[in-house]
């Protein structure tokens, strides 16, 4: 299960990111569809810069693009099943246009591999997540014959190659590539490699691009991103030296692992005003057993300590989660422990889940799965009823208060706006403000998910 959190998981796939600039449309055009998380994002943008240097331009409807790419997500069966869904829509397409290059990149094309190919036939590339380096390259040799590269590298971090960001107020650093953790549930160790780091220049270096493109949010992205480290330079040094860029206000990362928090680096965010105060913190479950069989590598003795000296250095903290409800082995004993570990951290909000078996990985093939569909379904309802609750509670204390709010753009409502506060809320407010200013806000109102509210 991916620690990086899927993107709009209800509203479909992000569109190819614009890029602004007006390049030649030599070698023709480009349409990237991206599925899953954070990374994937970061991902398309780094092959768009790739086609962009080749000569490449963004097309701005699939149908019209000469290259189709699908960024796809492997982390649970279902996104796989979306993207096959897809590919079966496209081949229409194909038909309409054999000379169309559709082409599968990312964890997906990693885990099926040639077996794409006898699934769809007519898909023309096949490229895992550490073959973005020479995609120009093999989009022409699949202009002839299918090709693939899924081929995992132990060193590659993209180093030097720009990503063409897309629109929005946030750009996306992915800062450290792949996992060494190895959780028994998840399959992201074997899609996307071992763990590497990307050299601390070269972040602070696309922290100042960003920063000159007019980005005053910034997002450093890892699979377990406090893990981070170049030579001496660890995760709390690379936030300091990403706070001392020009022109960036905020900072935030996803998705750290509790086991790789430093009391240098909880010190570190304290301290330093631009670093956000929220943290993504899996927790998965709230029972010993459970985190064992996971090998999460933390108690919830030591989850509990940890939570409790992350509020006392950073005022004000949001924290969110990752659960896991019905894993195999998980009894009733079990769950109520995740339960009442929930009711005493009070999370502002999580991503909860069944557990659903995933092909390849320790779990599938070593851990028999002990809890009935029903029970899992009933455990997910309990857990989604308590949070809801306390997310509720949560927000409404922010009611009265008036809030710094970085502006997205306009609201579904005519005359509103939205934007999100430094805890990562979203608050929806009525007036009207640039995207990418700040303005404080008051809260009027709260829901669950959304802060309310007024221009200050
Ligand atoms: S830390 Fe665990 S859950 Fe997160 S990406 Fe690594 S193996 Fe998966």
């Amino acid at each position: 299960m991916d620690e990086l959190k899927l993107i709009e998981p209800s509203h479909g796939p992000a569109p190819t990111p614009a890029i602004e600039d007006v390049v030649p449309a030599e070698r023709g055009t480009v349409y990237v569809e991206t599925y899953g998380c954070q990374m994937n994002v970061s991902d398309s943008e780094v092959m768009l810069g790739v086609l962009k240097s080749a000569g490449y331009s963004a097309a701005t409807r699939l149908e019209e693009a000469d290259v189709v790419l699908l960024n796809t997500c492997a982390i649970r069966e279902h996104a796989e099943d979306r993207v096959i869904g897809r590919l079966s829509q496209l081949s229409h397409l194909k038909m309409k246009r054999p000379d169309v290059v559709l082409g599968v990149c990312g964890c997906m094309a990693k885990h099926l591999s040639e077996q794409l190919l006898d699934r769809v036939p007519y898909v023309d590339l096949i490229l895992g997540p550490d073959s973005y380096r020479d995609l120009a390259q093999m989009v022409q040799e699949a202009r002839g014959e299918p090709a693939l590269d899924v081929k995992l590298g132990r060193s590659e971090t993209y180093v030097g190659l720009d990503p063409a960001r897309s629109e929005g107020v946030n750009a996306w650093i992915t800062v450290m590539r792949g996992c060494d953790k190895f959780c028994t549930f998840c399959i992201v160790p074997y899609v996307r490699g071992r763990e590497r780091s990307v050299a601390a220049h070269e972040i602070v270096r696309q922290a100042e691009i960003a920063a000159q493109e007019g980005f005053q949010e910034v997002t450093l992205l890892g699979q377990t991103v406090n893990s981070y480290h170049d030579g001496e330079t660890d995760f709390a040094d690379l936030l300091e030296q990403v706070a001392r860029v020009e022109g960036i206000r905020r900072i935030r990362f996803t998705s750290p692992h509790p086991s790789d928090f430093t009391p240098k680096l909880i010190e570190t965010m304290g301290r330093d005003p631009k670093i956000c105060p929220f943290i993504h913190l899996p927790l998965q479950s709230g029972a010993d057993p459970v985190l064992e069989a996971m090998q999460r590598s933390y108690t919830t003795a030591e989850y509990r300590k940890l939570v409790e000296d992350l509020r006392a250095a950073i005022p004000g903290l949001s924290l969110s989660t990752d659960i896991i409800v019905g894993f195999p082995g998980e009894t009733r004993e079990d769950f109520d422990r995740t339960l009442d570990l929930m009711r005493g951290v009070r999370f502002d909000s999580a991503f909860m889940f069944k557990y659903s078996e995933r092909e390849g990985t320790v779990a599938e093939r070593e851990i028999p799965d002990t809890v009935s569909a029903t029970e899992k379904g009933e455990r997910l309802e309990e857990v989604i009823t308590l949070q809801n609750g306390i997310s509720l509670e949560v927000n409404q204390t922010y009611v009265g208060r008036t809030v710094e709010v970085l502006v997205e753009g306009p609201a579904r409502r005519p005359g509103q706006t939205s934007g999100k506060t430094d805890t990562f809320k979203t608050i929806v407010f009525t007036g009207e403000a640039e995207p990418n200013t700040f303005v404080d806000v008051t809260v009027t109102d709260c829901t669950q998910k959304t802060l309310i509210g007024e221009l200050a």
